[in-house]
């Protein structure tokens, strides 16, 4: 599907969040790396999908009202062969409907399990002030915890984009401290600024999530990713 098929089925649906399949296919277009899935409809779908994206594979809730889908029992990792997949698909089914009973279940997301990496976040909000700002920071805790983050208004240059990865305070995590695996700093640079030129030419997306992505020392991966649309 297009960027403008999935907003205009996102909106005769009356949404204004699209799920991580739809999101990850709005940032692909842009040419932002993302973990691909499909979805399954039953047990055994999943299995075969599991099979075909090759194990250790993730599963996750596909639903148009769950936003926040490790909250809701709605992630299940590493998964290492069919019989655990199959347990894990029943279990996202109960977990779920125990949690937002109220939810439409649509399927299941599939997905290969990528290799851990540094866990980075790149977000988009719009300022009522400064129109959209992209945010850069070190995923997981550090981001909860620490509010580590640097903004940049958009349209960035390559500067904003390189000065914003080395003013985060975590920089160093980045450049490989004690022994981490050092990431590819410039391929991060490239993703910010392709976010904020997907930005700039879709002015009816409102909100953009990359979290996490697994930064490498070759390359970078978003593995979940969450695109809000303007209300109309
Ligand atoms: P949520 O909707 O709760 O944010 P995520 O899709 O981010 O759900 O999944 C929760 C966590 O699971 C992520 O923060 C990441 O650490 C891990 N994860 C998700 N997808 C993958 C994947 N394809 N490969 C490896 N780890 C993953
Ligand atoms: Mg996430």
């Amino acid at each position: 599907m297009t960027v403008s098929e999935i907003v205009a089925n996102a909106r005769r649906e009356g949404r204004t969040n699209l799920t991580e399949i739809e999101s990850k296919e709005l940032l692909a277009s842009a040419g932002i790396n993302t973990t691909k899935l499909k979805i399954a409809k039953s047990r055994e779908e999943a299995i075969s999908l599991g099979k075909e994206s090759g194990f250790p594979v993730v599963l996750k809730i596909h639903s148009p009202d769950i936003i926040h889908k490790s909250d809701v029992g709605g992630v299940k990792l590493g998964l290492g062969g069919e019989d655990e997949v199959g347990r894990a698909y029943d279990e996202i089914i109960t977990s779920v409907k125990q949690s937002q009973p109220e939810a439409r279940i649509e399927g299941i997301a599939v997905q290969h399990m990528a290799r851990p990496g540094t866990e980075v976040i790149i977000g988009m909000t719009k300022d009522p002030q400064f129109g959209p700002v992209i945010m850069f920071g070190l995923g997981g805790v550090l981001v909860e915890l620490l509010k580590d983050v640097s903004f940049r208004i958009v349209p960035l240059a390559r500067r904003d984009a390189r000065e914003m990865i080395r003013e985060i305070k975590g920089y160093p995590l980045l450049e490989g401290y004690r022994g981490q695996e050092p990431a590819d700093i410039a391929y991060l640079e490239e993703m910010i600024l392709k976010v904020s030129e997907f930005v700039d030419n879709n002015s009816e997306v409102r909100e953009i999530d990359l979290n996490p992505i697994f930064a490498y020392s070759d390359g970078a991966v978003a593995v979940d990713a969450r695109v809000i649309l303007e209300e109309r």
